[in-house]
Parts: structure tokens; C-alpha cells; sequence
């Protein structure tokens, strides 16, 4: 089956007892065993229908052994920490997720687990990080919000040389652009709670394994910590993700004009966005991506103010998070990266004018009309 195929009909895909074409919500804590031990599902939180239903879809889609949902990206992320020991090392890239820089920075250090933040698009940094009890090398490609490439092939023939866990944040990809377990990857994860979900109404969190042996480790710890996702949210993300293929291909046209539109405008200094052929990571993304993903980010000329621009933006809605099909629009400095230090976000490249874009599916002629509007209103300034 195609992916198009597979998002409508894979995994689990109806109710094997009625024939529904939507997978029942299951609310149920408990159910009757006929004989111990030998039914399919026991307790919700080891096991719920609903749950399993969006999980098998998962592991369809990226193409692994097993897949596990979870109440939020950062419980599926700290579920996957867990499976490692005080004394452990991993290395990390060094512009993950806010929230999980975070998670590390403030939690899992003081678990005794030790963690250093490597730019992996540098494979002798990558290598020369590794250390006698490195166990794992965990990253984002694209990254946020420089939308930087890794080449993702490249790290997993690292990890395997030197016997560690290569984990990938798919979450601004989705396993439409990209598929890292075909690459070589040991686990990969999603903040479902963007593009998966896709319609800004259910936060979630997806895992999946390469190996059943991993998935089961996976699925002993997803019990054992207890953050699942509870079963409407597990039917409300399996119905969203449904039209991922179709949402994508609209993302990536939009993401594509509006790239072509902010490239050649005079106003904007510098321009993120892996499908520009200027991009030092562009022969990467054309590899390794099918298609280029829907963020773009973009620094406007000294003097003239972010904040005016998206202020006055009126389609664009200027809000956190990505992969929504309403145009997302924000200032990383003053909103998702707030919490690093503006000196350490200086080092990372993330700028006071940095703007974060994340093209949604609207008309296309309608989001350049308000990106025309935001401009205007600096240059009146
Ligand atoms: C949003 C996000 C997360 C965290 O997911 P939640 O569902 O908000 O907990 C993790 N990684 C990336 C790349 C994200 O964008």
C-alpha cells in the first residue's frame, strides 16, 4: 500500500467487531477476562482498543516494528529517556525542542544522566562527543527554528559503529516528508500534537521502534510510567492524521510559494528554509526529504521591528506551535525559546529579529496579501 493508502486503511483502520469504519472510542478502565491471562486487553492503560488502533497506524506510517501513543510529545520524549541509567551519556543536538532542553536540563541531569549538545550536522563533532558510556545519539532534523539538515543516514552508521541508540524527533518532518527508520534510525518520535494531529485540537505523543526488541522495552515503559493517551484523543488524533497526505501536499505548495515571495523580498535580511537551493543543507534535505517541509523562518533588516510585523498580520495567527492548517506565525526570542539564555541563543543563531513561520493550508494569494500587510506596516515604522 502507498502512504496515502496506508493513513486511510493502515494499522488498524475499523471495528473488528461491527465493521464501523471509525475505530469505537473505547472508554473503558477494565475488561472481563474469559480466561486469566489470555485476553487481548486488560487494563487501560497497558492496552486501550482505541489507543492500539492509532499506534498501529503509527508504526505503519514510519514503517517500525511498533508504535506507542502518549499524552504529549514530552511524555513520549521523557519515556524514551527512561530507557537509560544514571551514568549514561547522550548526546543531544544543540537546538532540540525548547521543551526538551528543558526536560534534560532540569529533570533527567539531576536522574545522574549526563548529556552534551552537539550541532549534528557535524559528523567529527558528533564522533568526538562520544564517550566510553555514551548510550545514544537523540536529535531533530529539521531543527527549530534554523530548520537545520542532518544527514540522517549518516548518523545512524555512526551509532551503529559505535554501538549506540540513534533516536529522531520527526516532529517537524512528519513521516510524509521524511522516514528515518528506512535510514537507519533505532527509534523515532512525534510531538503529535502538530502535523500528525494537524488541526490544533489534541496534544499527543507518538513512538516508534525499529526492532520488536526495543518496541518491547518501549511498551514496558509506556505501561510502567502510565503516560498514555487516553482514548478520544487517541480517535481524535487517528481521525486527524487521516488526511496527513493531503494537508501536507497543500502545506508544502503554500510553504513553497511563500519561500519564493520572502526570498526576493527587500526587506528580509536572511531566509531559513531547507528547500532553498542557497542553503548549505539544501543537497541534504533533497536526499534525504520528500519535499521540503512547511516552516520557514526569516530575520528582517536592522531597525525594523518583528514585533510590529506579525502584530499587524491579520490571517497568519500569531500563536506557539506548527503544523496546524491555520498559518502559525512568532518571534523565537520572545516566545518559543524565551526560557534559553539570549546569550546561548546568540550562539545558536537565533536572533532577536528571527521570525518562525509555519505555512498552513489557507490560499496561498490570501497569506502573501497578509505577509504584504505585515511589511507595510514596518515600513511605515
Ligand atoms: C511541540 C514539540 C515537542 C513537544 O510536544 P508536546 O506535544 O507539546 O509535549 C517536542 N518536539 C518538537 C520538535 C516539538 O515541536
Amino acid at each position: 500500500m502507498k502512504f496515502e493508502t496506508q493513513l486511510i486503511h493502515g494499522g488498524i483502520s475499523e471495528d473488528a467487531t461491527t465493521g464501523a469504519t471509525s475505530v469505537p472510542i473505547y472508554m473503558a478502565s477494565t475488561f472481563r477476562q474469559t480466561k486469566i491471562g489470555q485476553n487481548q486487553y486488560e487494563y487501560s492503560r497497558t492496552g486501550n482498543p482505541t489507543r492500539a488502533a492509532v499506534e498501529a497506524l503509527i508504526a505503519t506510517l514510519e514503517h517500525g516494528s511498533a508504535g506507542f501513543a502518549f499524552a504529549s510529545g514530552s511524555a513520549a520524549i521523557n519515556t524514551v529517556f527512561s530507557l537509560f541509567s544514571a551514568g549514561d551519556h547522550i548526546i543531544v543536538g544543540n537546538d532540540v525542542y525548547g521543551g526538551t532542553f528543558r526536560l534534560i536540563d532540569a529533570v533527567l541531569k539531576h536522574f545522574g544522566m549526563t548529556f552534551t549538545a552537539v550541532d549534528t550536522r557535524d559528523l567529527a563533532a558528533v564522533e568526538a562527543a562520544i564517550t566510553p558510556t555514551t548510550k545514544a545519539i537523540y536529535l531533530e532534523t529539521p531543527t527549530n527554528p534554523l530548520l537545520h539538515i542532518t544527514d540522517i543516514a549518516a548518523i545512524a552508521k555512526l551509532a551503529q559503529a559505535h554501538d549506540l541508540l540513534s533516536i529522531i524527533d520527526n516532529t517537524f518532518a512528519s513521516p510524509y516528508v521524511q522516514k528515518p527508520l528506512d535510514l537507519g534510525v533505532d527509534i523515532v518520535l512525534h510531538s503529535a500534537s502538530k502535523y500528525l494531529g494537524g488541526h490544533s485540537d489534541v496534544i499527543g505523543g507518538l513512538v516508534v521502534t525499529k526492532t520488536p526488541a526495543l518496541g518491547e522495552k518501549i511498551g514496558y515503559l509506556q505501561n510502567a510510567i502510565g503516560s498514555i493517551l487516553a482514548p478520544q484523543e487517541s480517535w481524535l488524533l487517528q481521525r486527524g492524521m487521516k488526511t496527513l497526505a493531503l494537508r501536507m501536499q497543500a502545506h508544502l505548495n503554500n510553504a513553497a510559494k511563500i519561500f519564493t515571495y520572502l526570498k526576493s523580498h527587500p526587506a528580509v535580511t536572511k531566509i531559513y528554509y531547507p528547500g532553498d537551493p542557497d542553503n548549505p543543507d539544501f543537497s541534504i534535505a533533497k536526499q534525504q526529504m520528500n519535499g521540503f517541509g512547511a516552516m520557514i523562518s526569516f530575520e528582517l533588516q536592522p531597525g525594523m521591528n518583528p514585533q510590529t510585523f506579525v502584530e499587524h498580520l491579520q490571517v497568519i495567527t500569531l500563536a506557539e506551535s506548527l503544523g496546524a492548517l491555520e498559518s502559525l506565525i512568532e518571534i523565537p526570542a520572545l516566545m518559543t525559546h524565551g526560557a534559553i539564555p539570549r546569550t546561548i541563543r546568540l550562539q545558536n543563531g537565533i536572533k532577536d529579529e528571527l521570525i518562525r513561520l509555519s505555512v498552513g493550508v489557507e490560499a496561498s494569494d490570501d497569506l502573501l496579501a497578509d505577509l504584504e500587510r505585515g511589511f507595510a506596516s514596518i515600513q511605515a515604522d
